[in-house]
């Protein structure tokens, strides 16, 4: 069993590289712009994912990433509701203060 320390380390470099592998496929897409589904921000497309019909931005497919590999949620619509939760807020800010702490 992972922690959850372990899991976001991972999905960090999995979904970093989804990010480096559309830039790649397509140098455009990193000055394309859309709206998130779930943080409601105008984001880059490069490394977007769609999942069913709606198109998640890179910072958000972490937290989904990882809520799935956690078990923390089933399916894009928890993540999606969750992400108006304050809570869920608390969660992101929590991720964020790690992803700082990975990258010093
Ligand atoms: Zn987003």
């Amino acid at each position: 069993m992972k922690s959850k320390e372990e899991v976001v380390k991972e999905m960090q470099l999995v979904v970093e590289q989804m990010r480096l592998d559309d830039i790649e496929e397509n140098p455009d897409c990193e000055h394309e712009f859309f709206t998130c589904d779930a943080c409601g921000g105008t984001k880059s497309l490069a490394g977007s994912v769609l999942y069913g019909h709606h198109r998640l931005c890179n910072d958000c497919v972490l937290y989904a990433e990882i809520g799935f590999e956690l078990g923390q949620i089933k399916d894009i619509h928890e993540l999606i509701d969750a992400m108006e939760d304050k809570r869920l807020e608390a969660d992101c800010e929590f991720l964020k203060a790690q992803e700082k702490s990975i990258n010093n």
